[in-house]
């Protein structure tokens, strides 16, 4: 109340609710502690109720443990993991960990969501905020909807864990602050407003009143800094002319980003030998927070604080800053910190990386040929990236790349490679270039229905409802009706055979005399796909029942229309796959992997991509791996002075000659090293054509999308080209012949829909009976659909027939 009235009378600023000292993280334990507070007291009530019911009943204290529902908690856990439905309605807080790749993995791990709905603009929410430096990448959020409220963890920030206050509220103590007692209010009742000094709060509680707001604050943070209160915990102080405060808190959530402390004359706490143990690794990261050398500070504190962002701008201003920073690749995140020279590069494109490194096929778990993913991809030879940055070692992407080095020409050639296509060496391709395999799950498992029907895997009777044809269960073994590891399948074919009992059993009594029909329910190929069987496991379920599970290995070789990236936000896809010897060459005999396009440049302003094929030329050139790292790497100058030292234009162009008529090319080429990442957007899952195939039952219209097999969509504005170019029979043959094209009998008097009475062998009316005048009219399914449920509606369509066409 006193901050309201503090706030209206022009005292105190609003909050801003921003600001990272107002934010705070919920994370797993906090999430099912939550859900465990709300599961057990469902479980007490249920209990209670138990006992109350079987006491009205027996009346006499019943046997407890027989009323215990021991299985009530495990249920909501289980339920709220594997839906993400938490109580208070959050939805999403349990997903699916991403196993695209390594990198993926780990962003999945650090991201963070906001709980305001995408579907509002909340634009301040969205936007950077000064205290986000650090504690979350400016650059990895996804486009869209959920852009600026799914964010993601810098690369230094940690959380703060939950402490007791009481070491603080000690401390405080030690240092001279005068508590409030709460039990008999004596402070209260002497009056606040005429207490002198700051007012202290612990953890947002009003404890009491402190002398020197700045020298508390200095004090317990020295005390942090020696080790006697906890790292996490944060001090910090808010004095201004109409009231000054000082803060401690000991919560959970917190944002923490560790920063290099000061002494007075801008040097750094940090000794020579201190560096070189911790170099060694004789020295642990927490024996240097331990001694107060390096300092975890959240938000509130920062505020307290001057940050140097380099020592030498520290040095210069000897007594100015308080902190410095460890580096300034700290204030990216574990994706974004991975793109060479990305401080060259327009922001959105580091933005679209960070999204694009997450699609990227590597290696995804080192245990994957033991994995049992729905859907997984393992690039065949991976390799470390040329130009790397200083965090590829500590986010552990030394261990697991994602990509290869191509030779990279920028160049246009007949056209292949426009609308950001790219050309690849057909003998690169060949050679194993971004070659993957992709494994896919299948599996089923015996199931017990009501009336004591069950599944049953196995090759199916033929006389089973829905049987295949026998030639489409010749690669199953006949003993168990599963598949042989190694065979090779194709789309449609049975890979487990299973009989299941009819889902309508009653109805089927009636009609078969009390005989069970059963029908085959086989799991199949997906539509469209191929592979190898790579494992066969033959397994129970939690219930004891049998369960199948196979994995199918597909072998992708690069083909046109696959999707490579580099790591600056430049995709692309295949146009053209050219045999190495029509490839352009250098004079020394180089053919690039990939050539791409010049025009994705200039637009995209890409520096960093131009000085990343650079520094790939030079790195390969000389035998080591070049620095990358934003802000700090190797140079531009440094580049191009080695490049013209080892015997190379230091703009990295070349001359090249056509690979067709040996021909020089009129101008120099700039051709160079760039890491590729081969994404997992491929044709092979996503190609689909049909000419005739399944019709909806409910439209008759053909079905829709790639995994029912279904028809290519002509929509309005493919109608609306038709209409305006005045095609009236190709537009009917689309909408209608090839659709659904149906007859419809009405009749002539009213216009209604006719029926035909078998009984009598005549069309009848459903209005004027048997003075039906039956005329047979050419329409739309899905109009004759309309129109009966218009009717069902109460709403009287007539159709007058014109003329005979
Ligand atoms: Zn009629």
């Amino acid at each position: 109340a006193e901050k309201v009235l503090q706030f209206s009378k022009g005292m105190r600023k609003a909050d801003d609710k921003d600001h990272y000292a107002n934010k705070r993280l919920r994370l797993a334990g906090d999430l099912l502690a939550q859900l465990f507070a709300v599961a057990f007291a469902a479980f007490v009530k249920d209990f209670q109720y138990q006992v109350s019911r079987s006491f009205s009943r027996m009346k006499k204290v019943p046997n407890l443990n027989s009323l215990v529902r021991a299985d009530l908690i495990t249920q909501r856990f289980q339920h709220a993991l594997a839906t993400g439905n938490w109580v208070g309605n959050k939805t999403g807080v349990s997903q699916l960990l991403d196993r695209t790749n390594y990198l993926s993995t780990i962003s999945h791990l650090r991201r963070v969501i906001s709980p305001l709905s995408r579907s509002q603009s909340h634009f301040e929410a969205r936007d950077l905020h000064g205290t986000q430096w650090g504690r979350m990448c400016p650059n990895e959020s996804p486009e869209g909807p959920n852009c600026g409220l799914v964010k993601n963890l810098a690369i230094s920030a940690i959380t703060s864990v939950e402490r007791d206050p009481i070491p603080v509220l000690r401390a405080m103590a030690d240092e001279g602050v005068e508590f409030l007692d709460y039990r008999d209010n004596s402070l209260l009742k002497n009056g606040i407003a005429d207490k002198e000094g700051a007012k202290v709060f612990v953890n947002g509680v009003f404890v009491g009143f402190c002398k020197d707001p700045i020298a508390l604050a200095a004090a317990l943070r020295e005390r942090k800094r020696k080790g006697s209160l906890p790292f996490d915990i944060s001090v910090s102080y808010v004095v201004t002319d109409s009231f000054s405060e000082v803060y401690a808190f000991t919560d959970g959530g917190r944002i923490i980003r560790p920063l290099f402390v000061l002494d007075r004359d801008g040097k750094l706490k940090l000794t020579q030998q201190e560096r070189e143990e911790l170099m060694t690794g004789r020295m642990p990261w927490s024996e240097l927070v331990r001694k107060g050398v390096v300092e975890y500070l959240s938000a509130e504190e920062e505020e307290n604080s001057m940050i140097a962002l380099s020592l030498d701008q520290a040095q210069a201003n000897p007594g100015k800053y308080t902190h410095c920073e460890l580096d300034s690749i700290a204030l990216l995140g574990v994706v974004a910190s991975l793109i060479p020279y990305s401080n060259h590069n327009q922001s959105p494109r580091n933005s679209y990386q960070t999204a694009m490194a997450k699609q990227a096929i590597g290696v995804s778990t080192i245990n994957f040929q033991k994995r049992l993913d729905t859907r997984s991809h393992v690039l065949h030879y991976p390799q470390l990236p040329l130009v790397t940055t200083k965090t590829e070692e500590l986010v552990g992407f030394n261990k697991r790349p994602t990509g290869q080095n191509f030779v990279v020409a920028l160049l246009s050639y007949e056209g292949y490679n426009i609308e950001d296509a790219v050309i690849l060496n057909k003998a690169s391709v060949e050679r194993g270039l971004a070659r993957s395999s992709t494994f896919r799950l299948y599996e089923t498992e015996e199931r017990k229905y009501p009336g004591g029907q069950e599944d049953e895997i196995g090759i199916p009777d033929e006389t089973v409802r829905g049987y295949h044809g026998a030639s489409q269960y010749t690669k199953l073994d006949p003993t168990d009706g599963i598949v042989f590891p190694d065979s090779d399948v194709e789309g449609g074919e049975v890979i487990i055979g299973k009989t299941s009992p009819s889902r309508f059993v009653e109805e089927f009594r009636e009609l078969t005399g009390g005989e069970v029909i059963k029908h085959d329910s086989s799991v199949l190929l997906k539509h469209g796909e191929s592979g190898v069987v790579d494992r066969v496991y033959v397994t129970l379920n939690l219930d004891g029942r049998k369960l199948v599970r196979v994995v199918v290995r597909d072998y992708r070789v690069p083909e046109l229309g696959d999707k490579f990236a580099s790591r600056h936000g430049q995709k692309g896809v295949v146009g053209l796959l050219v045999p190495q010897e029509d490839m352009p060459y250098t004079a020394s005999g180089i053919v690039p992997d990939l050539i791409m396009n010049p025009h994705a440049i200039p637009s995209r302003m890409t520096v960093g991509h131009l000085m990343e094929m650079l520094g790939g030329k030079v790195a390969s050139l000389r035998g080591s791996r070049a620095d990358g790292t934003p802000f700090e790497g190797e140079t531009l100058e440094q580049l191009e002075s080695q490049l013209k030292a080892l015997g190379f234009l230091p703009s990295g162009e070349e001359v090249m000659y056509d690979g067709r008529t040996g021909k020089m090319l009129r101008a120099k080429v700039y051709i160079g090293l760039a890491y590729y990442q081969r994404l997992h957007h491929m044709v092979a899952d996503k190609m689909h054509a049909r000419a005739r195939g399944l019709v909806q039952i409910l439209t008759h219209q053909p079905t829709e999308g790639r995994a029912r097999e279904g028809g290519l969509r002509f929509g309005e504005m493919e109608r609306d080209v038709l209409v305006a170019h005045g095609a009236s029979s190709l537009l009917l043959d689309r909408l209608l012949e090839s659709s659904d094209k149906t007859d419809v009998t009405i009749c002539e008097n009213d216009g209604a829909m006719a029926y035909f009475d078998y009984k009598k062998n005549r069309w009848i009316c459903p209005i004027c009976g048997e003075k039906v005048k039956p005329v047979t009219v050419t329409m739309p399914y899905a109009f004759k659909l309309l129109v009966q449920e218009m009717v069902s509606m109460g709403i009287d369509i007539k159709i007058e027939p014109g003329d005979p066409v």
